[in-house]
């Protein structure tokens, strides 16, 4: 089948694209806590480059959890970069502030500092300004981006066993609930068209991101679930995760993803918000907000953090009980500015 990218191909910067053509020696960052937009996006940027002829590795700070295992190449993800290696370009994914990249940026400040650099990412609240920064929020997710990309180097997505095609399916399947949110565009149902008819596998890579799950993880789905709490008239809900939970339950911290998006699908909330103790002094908070509504990111952005309008998350360092109130005392004030 013959899928025509042609139209949105202008959308990628002519500078992303020589950057990307001239480098020899490409260093692909994930954000960290990373996911499959981020992690699709920068094994497809090191199978691109290898595919043009030069070399890549990709890093992130933080393991790579094993529901990414199926991603091509994944094994290759570093936590740092290879201090053998001249790197000539950096190339930054799904990161919508340069501290996304987390610690690994503080440890090597210099490098990251000093490379010629690449940004592409999706989030609105981006003011990176980079003469390469390439930030658009209408992506449904970087890969979408990096797609194009790809299509206008004119490397096969279909190249080295379809890694490039999974890669980028599978952080489009992430982003867009495998195409369920609005963010899901007629572009992004095209580059999809084209990815799978390089051979990547949807069915099974949105089954693998949503439908399967071990054993543990759903026992502490039901625990956060059944402790869930609701304010002003259900339009703000929320529950939380503790460290016991986990140990109870038998299961790890990334098994905590996906369960706030259960917790949207409360039919009044406006606001959902699930809260994980992250340390003695630290708590996560992931957002999700009903089309129409609250921003997610003013909420966040009150608290450290950002994301876009629907989802949105943050690290606040207080305990978890401290973190509490004041987070719902500022959903509860933005939900009220919402007429339905
Ligand atoms: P999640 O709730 O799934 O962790 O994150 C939802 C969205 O918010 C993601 O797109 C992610 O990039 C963004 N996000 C999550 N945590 C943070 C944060 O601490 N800072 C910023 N800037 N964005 C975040
Ligand atoms: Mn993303």
């Amino acid at each position: 089948m013959n899928v025509d990218l042609g139209p949105y191909l202008s959308a990628v910067p002519e500078i992303v694209v020589d950057r990307l053509r001239g480098a020899r020696r490409v260093l692909a960052v994930s954000h960290e806590n990373p996911d499959a937009d981020t992690l699709g996006a920068a094994l497809a940027v090191v199978h691109l480059v290898e595919a043009l002829g030069g070399a890549a590795d990709a890093v992130c700070t933080d393991p790579v959890p094993s529901i990414y295992d199926f991603l091509p190449g994944v094994e290759r993800v570093r936590s740092d970069p290879d201090p053998a290696v001249v790197y000539d370009l950096l190339v930054i994914l799904d990161c919508g502030s340069l501290e996304r990249v987390g610690d690994v940026g503080v440890r090597h400040a210099e490098l990251f500092g000093r490379l010629p650099r690449v940004i592409i990412d999706h989030h609105a609240s981006n003011d990176a300004g980079g003469a390469a920064d390439w930030i658009d929020p209408v992506a449904a997710a970087t890969c979408e981006m990096v797609a194009l990309l790809a299509a206008k180097l004119g490397v096969d997505p279909a190249a080295i066993d379809h890694a490039i095609a999974t890669n980028l399916m599978a952080g489009i399947v992430m982003d867009t609930a495998t195409f369920a949110h609005p963010n899901a565009t007629p572009r992004t149902l095209l580059i999809s068209s084209w990815l799978v008819a390089a051979g990547a596998p949807l069915s099974d890579i949105s089954r693998r991101l949503y439908r399967s799950k071990p054993n543990a993880q759903l026992r502490l789905f039901g625990r956060i679930l059944d402790r869930l709490e609701s304010a002003d008239d259900g339009r703000i809900v929320w529950s939380s995760v503790t460290d016991a939970d986990y140990t109870e339950a038998g299961a790890e911290r990334a098994h905590s993803e996906g369960l706030i998006d259960l917790l949207s699908q409360a039919e009044d909330a406006e606001v959902a918000i699930l809260f994980k103790e992250a340390g003695p002094k630290e708590t996560r908070i992931s957002v999700r907000t009903r089309p129409g509504g609250v921003d997610a990111t003013v909420l966040t952005g009150r608290f450290g953090g950002g994301g876009h309008a629907r989802a949105a998350g943050a690290t606040i360092q207080a305990p978890l009980p401290e973190a509490r109130p004041p987070v719902l005392a500022e959903a509860t004030r933005l939900a009220a500015t919402i007429e339905r």
